[in-house]
């Protein structure tokens, strides 16, 4: 089972992702290395299938969340939660239209575990298709953990994805019905109770 990623589509130009857009990523910029990096496990994972008859499974795991995410990692659901949490404000970068889709933990590993015991070969999307803007997501924590923070906007990183959303019509049709069940608000109520613990 590889863990791959939805970095392999890159900056999409096609919108939702499936499985057999091939993706549009910048090989030498800043997350390069990254996305080049699972591509090729990507490939090589497909080498051994075919080539040594390996029994091999790959998801691309989108964006996921959940209790136990580290504080400082620099993902937006700890920095969002953790800034709201301290009053701080929250760091939104670019305009924050940018999209991105949120999935529960629970949702994801269910997912994964399907995978493993199914028996397609080739990449499966798992994640949620609940796709919003970052200023969206930005103003849901706010409201969610009730902080009287404001945004406080920041420069958009180089190359980052202008829109990801997992389209999920195979994952559904091989994992045998499998889709996401948290919503995300009830998924980010229980990260938020996670972190106030762990600022406490
Ligand atoms: N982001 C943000 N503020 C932050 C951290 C991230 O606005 O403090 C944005 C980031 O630019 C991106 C989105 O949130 O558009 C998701 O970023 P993350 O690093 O969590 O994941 P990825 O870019 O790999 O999807």
């Amino acid at each position: 089972m590889l863990a791959s990623t939805s970095e392999v589509y890159g900056d999409p130009l096609v919108h939702p992702q499936k499985e057999d857009y091939w993706g549009n990523v910048n090989p030498i910029g800043p997350r390069g290395v990254y996305d080049e990096a699972k591509r090729f496990a990507e490939a090589i994972t497909m080498a051994y299938q075919r080539t040594h008859g390996v029994q091999t499974r790959i998801v691309r795991i989108f964006n996921t969340f959940g209790p136990r995410m580290r504080q400082e990692d620099g993902r937006v659901v700890p920095n969002f939660i953790a800034q709201a949490l301290r009053g701080e404000n929250l760091t939104v970068f670019g305009d924050g239209s940018q999209t991105r889709s949120f999935c529960y933990v629970t949702d994801l590993v269910e997912g994964i575990l399907r995978l493993l015991r199914s028996d397609h070969p080739t990449p499966v999307n798992v994640g949620n298709p609940h796709e919003m803007t970052v200023l969206q997501f930005a103003k849901l924590i706010i409201e969610l953990t009730g902080t009287r923070s404001g945004i406080a906007y920041k420069p958009l990183p180089v190359d980052d994805p202008k829109v990801r959303q997992p389209d999920i019509t195979l994952a559904r049709r091989v994992l045998g019905g499998w889709e996401p069940v948290v919503p995300v608000e009830e998924g980010l109520r229980r990260t938020i109770e996670y972190f106030r613990g762990k600022l406490a």
